[in-house]
């Protein structure tokens, strides 16, 4: 069955001005990442609830970063698919735009999207637990684990927000401000439990915004959106740019 999008909804995109797209890691599932809350998420018997917090890294910093090396590992071969590139061309296409990321993944950077706040941090960078510093490390394999900061010796974080720690307050006071002023907004494969980004939509609709979803399955956010697309957001995506761009 061929995916209709529906001529109201492409009607939206082109009168749209200040458009906001919040992705999560169903949007990096068809390049080959698995997602948190799929079986594919599970390493070894662990979850990613029980890895990705301070706790954890505080008890065994060389477990967790035997993790994030693993993950490193799976995702460094790996490239944007066709919703990351429609991402890409949305950031040209429209005057005013943000995309508020909650992957770590890089792979909107390299689709080449400029407007954006990674809202959870990248997997690509380290943080010196005692500085604070942060730097860039784009390789797959750290070489010893935990990996230690060159000045100071102190043990390295991945710059990335961990369960129960708090956005960095820039991003999310940008994220929101852009959030309360958008005319319209694409949420892609989130399955919109993690706050504060699972509340944006609501936000924006109550500012009257269109709120659009594209997820493989329904979410909380499915009830208040003004179009929900059931399917791979790497098949939609390309469908919503070729609407936007037919005379
Ligand atoms: P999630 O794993 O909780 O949910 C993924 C969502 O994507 C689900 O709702 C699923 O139905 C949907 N989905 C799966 N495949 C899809 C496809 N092809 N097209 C459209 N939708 C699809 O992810 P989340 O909501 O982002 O929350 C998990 C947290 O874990 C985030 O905060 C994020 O930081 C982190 N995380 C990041 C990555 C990454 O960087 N790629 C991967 C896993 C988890």
């Amino acid at each position: 069955m061929s995916l209709q999008i529906p001529d109201t909804l492409i009607e939206r995109l082109k009168e749209a001005q200040r458009v906001c797209i919040i992705t999560g890691a169903g949007i990096s599932a068809e390049s080959g990442v698995p997602t948190f809350r799929g079986k594919d998420g599970l390493w070894r018997q662990y979850r990613a609830e029980e890895l990705a917090t301070p706790q954890a890294f505080a008890r065994d910093p060389k477990l967790v970063w035997e993790w994030y090396n693993w993950r490193r590992s799976l995702i460094y071969p790996l490239k944007p698919n066709p919703a990351h590139e429609a991402v890409t061309a949305m950031d040209s296409h429209y005057p005013d735009f943000l995309l508020i990321t909650q992957n770590v993944d890089g792979l909107h950077r390299k689709a080449g999207t400029r407007r954006m706040v990674e809202v959870h941090g990248n997997i690509w960078r380290v943080r010196c637990t005692r500085e604070g510093t942060i730097s860039e490390r784009i390789q797959q394999d750290l070489g010893e684990l935990p990996p230690v900061c060159e000045k100071c010796g102190a043990i390295l974080r991945p710059d990335v927000v961990w369960f129960g720690e708090s956005l960095p307050l820039e991003a999310l006071n940008r994220s929101i401000g852009f959030v309360s002023a958008c005319d319209l907004m694409i949420v892609i494969g989130t399955s919109a439990v993690v706050y504060p980004v699972a509340g944006f939509p609501w936000t924006a609709k109550q500012k009257g915004a269109t709120v659009i979803e594209i997820n493989a399955e329904q979410t909380p956010i499915t009830e208040i959106a003004d179009y929900s697309m059931i399917g791979k957001a790497g098949e939609i995506m390309p469908l919503l740019v070729k609407g936007l761009s037919r005379k």
